[in-house]
């Protein structure tokens, strides 16, 4: 078995996005399709190792958000199979929820960032639920339920590696620093801590976050994530209990994030790819969204 990482070279940056070229005894699979505007480099990274579109039958998928999942339609076109949570797949089917979702998100960047996102034909498409065996190309993929980023999140273990999708957060190549996504609307803090564990209980030799790249320090990657995911939130939930406004709170948490970059010797030019990778707006809009729902139920329960 190989494992090769592909560079989508989303908006023309390098390791923003990947998506995971597998190769077993009876040929490839892909993990994660990318958006549509960067099929072109999944493309050349096809080709790169000998492989055109049409030979890739099987492409698994960590969840559907659009970075991850966007052309996945275009691949059922293709005569692929698609793999997904059993969550997310009605929305791969009929795609209009997902969109307005993201145009909340992203609102006139929809078509720049994405592109055009084609429904899955239900015939084309495989519902996962948790412990679910993918058996493609003489290969076996167990999906592992990890919601936290998002509900209908899904690892894929592979003998002892997983891919990670989002729960195992963003790290670029050749950097120590973490980052967490954290949007709306399904941003779940305990939810993604169960999560973190059940993936350090797998005992992982490597895992591959879409964003970007193998991460062989498995424990040390998930035990940092962890306290990152309890800073982020810690601070935002303090900031909204002061009463901050959203411009505020967004600059705020780019300061505070920046810092962070700082500790860990990462310079302007690396912080502003974490920053293309993971919009500071975004995750604050997701932590804030998650904060006020309980705080609210706080304050009414008082
Ligand atoms: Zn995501």
């Amino acid at each position: 078995m190989d494992v090769y990482t592909l560079d989508l070279q989303f908006l023309g940056l390098p390791h923003v996005i990947a998506a995971y070229l597998v190769v077993g005894p009876g040929g490839p699979v892909l993990v994660e399709s990318g958006p549509s505007t960067t099929l072109e480099s999944l493309r050349v990274g096809l080709a790169a190792h000998g492989y055109e579109p049409a030979d890739i039958r099987h492409v698994l998928l960590t969840h559907i958000h659009l970075d991850h999942a966007g052309a996945a339609g275009w691949w059922a076109r293709q005569g692929a199979h698609v793999y997904v949570h059993h969550l997310g797949a009605p929305h791969l089917v009929d795609p209009s929820k997902l969109l307005t979702s993201a145009a909340r998100i992203y609102g006139p960047q929809m078509e720049r960032l994405w592109g055009e996102v084609l429904a899955v034909p239900v015939d084309c498409l495989t519902a996962l639920y948790d412990g679910d065996q993918v058996r493609a190309c003489g290969l076996s993929f167990t999906a592992l339920d990890t919601p936290g980023h998002a509900r209908h999140h899904h690892a894929f273990r592979l003998e002892d590696i997983a891919f990670a999708g989002d729960v195992a957060g963003i790290r670029l190549p050749g950097s120590r620093l973490v980052s967490v996504p954290t949007p709306p609307p399904e941003f779940d803090l305990e939810a993604w801590r169960r999560s973190l564990e059940r993936l350090s209980a797998e005992k992982l030799a490597a895992v591959y976050p879409t964003h970007f790249g193998v991460v062989s320090d498995v424990r040390e990657h998930l035990d940092t994530l962890d306290r990152l995911l309890d800073e982020a939130a810690g601070f935002v939930r303090a900031r909204l209990q002061a009463g901050a406004a959203r411009e505020d709170l967004i600059a705020e948490y780019t300061a505070w994030d920046r810092a962070r970059a700082n500790a860990w010797q990462v310079g302007e030019e690396e912080f502003q790819a974490y920053a293309a990778t993971n919009p500071h707006f975004m995750s604050v809009d997701g932590l804030s969204r998650y904060w006020s729902k309980r705080l609210e139920a706080e304050t009414s329960s008082s």
